[in-house]
């Protein structure tokens, strides 16, 4: 992987760190000295690790900035400390002025503490330089290492989240996807005022199937009309597998009629052709569906919308199936009243 770092801090200062950090094939590393370019570039695209000097104008605000921002806690920030005219005449290891810079610099944010050799004394030798380059990429090993971690738990999640919301045989998203996206897009209906319809369809006699050709016959069946209905779908439309053999469309900007007009597509695109299993095979099915559209009294988990749409499709069952009936077209009335017993 390309690591990338920011360097909030002077060329000067640059030029103080290892060689290896300038390494291109290795590091991608970018220079910057105004806190309000760091905290856009770190915003549009976050780095592995940042280095900061302390003497820089805003240093500390980088650093309590960068604490705050809690889905950015992974970016390891290495805080250089160069203010020697705050530090004790004589700076002794473990003095205690130098003990309270680092309690509070680590308290400010940085995960990481450094002190730079000293700019007065311009003969260091060769042990002093070799020891602090060796402590800086030793704390750039461990920001690496976290960046590492961060990236392999990314790409874990969304493995993770691509399994639990996929429908393993058909690769649809499954019911849990659909619980989790319709409220979302009724949100963003309310909020944008624009319609929003949903279908609910179902195989017919689809047990028949299984019984006739085999559960085997039965999945590719499934698989093939998946493929078929999303094909045949618009690109705002998204289609889930809500249950065995049935299928929830979520038309998002669709009105009642235009909700109509894709289930009774659906429905025809189902009914004229065969579904060729193999060679020798093809299967003959049609489908049921009940459409609905969101209502204002619609509560907000979409609960009484799917609901809606299920009375639909039980009506287009009950009716005979292979047709559509839609909720406001239909004789289903919204509020039936409890027959008390
Ligand atoms: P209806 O027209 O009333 O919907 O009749 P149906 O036979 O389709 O309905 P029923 O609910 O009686 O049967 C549904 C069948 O779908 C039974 C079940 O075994 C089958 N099924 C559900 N999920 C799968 C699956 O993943 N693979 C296969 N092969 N069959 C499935
Ligand atoms: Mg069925
Ligand atoms: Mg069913």
């Amino acid at each position: 992987m390309n690591i990338s770092i920011l360097v909030f801090g002077s060329n000067n200062f640059l030029a103080t760190l290892p060689d290896q950090i300038r390494d291109a094939t290795t590091f991608s590393v970018e220079v910057i000295t105004n806190i309000n370019q760091a905290v856009s570039r770190i915003q549009m695209m976050p780095p592995d690790v940042i280095l900061i000097q302390a003497s820089m104008d805003s240093s500390m605000e980088l650093c309590c900035w960068l604490k705050d921002q809690t889905k950015l806690s992974w970016i390891y920030c290495i805080l250089f400390e160069d203010r020697f005219q705050q530090l004790s005449q004589k700076r002794k290891y473990g003095s205690q002025r130098e003990l309270e810079m680092t309690a509070a610099a680590l308290k400010q944010g940085a995960d990481a503490y450094i002190w730079q050799l000293s700019e007065e004394k311009t003969d260091h030798t060769l042990a002093e330089l070799t020891a602090n380059h060796r402590l800086i990429l030793a704390q750039l090993t461990v920001g690496l290492r976290k960046a590492q971690k961060y990236r392999d738990l990314i790409r874990t999640n969304d493995l993770l989240s691509a399994i639990a919301l996929a429908d393993s045989l058909t690769e649809l998203n499954n019911r849990r996807a659909l619980e989790w996206d319709l409220p979302r897009q009724i949100k963003k209906a309310r909020v944008q005022g624009n319609p929003l319809s949903l279908i609910i369809l179902d195989v017919d006699y689809f047990k028949k199937v299984n019984d006739t050709y085999g559960h085997l016959v039965g999945d590719r069946l499934l698989q093939l009309l998946c493929t078929r209905l999303r094909h045949n779908l618009r690109y705002q439309d998204t289609a889930f597998r809500y249950g065995g053999e049935e299928f929830v469309v979520l038309l998002s900007n669709t009105t009642s009629k235009e909700a109509l007009i894709v289930a009774n597509r659906l429905n025809r695109i189902v009914s004229e052709q065969p579904f060729a299993i193999n060679n020798k095979l093809a299967i003959h099915i049609t489908i049921s569906l009940g459409t609905a559209c969101l209502a204002t009294e619609d509560d907000e988990q979409g609960k009484s919308l799917l609901h809606r749409a299920d009375q639909c499709l039980l009506q287009a069952k009950a009716a005979g199936r292979n047709r559509v009936i839609g909720c406001e077209y239909s004789s289903y009335v919204p509020h039936l009243k409890a027959v008390s017993s």
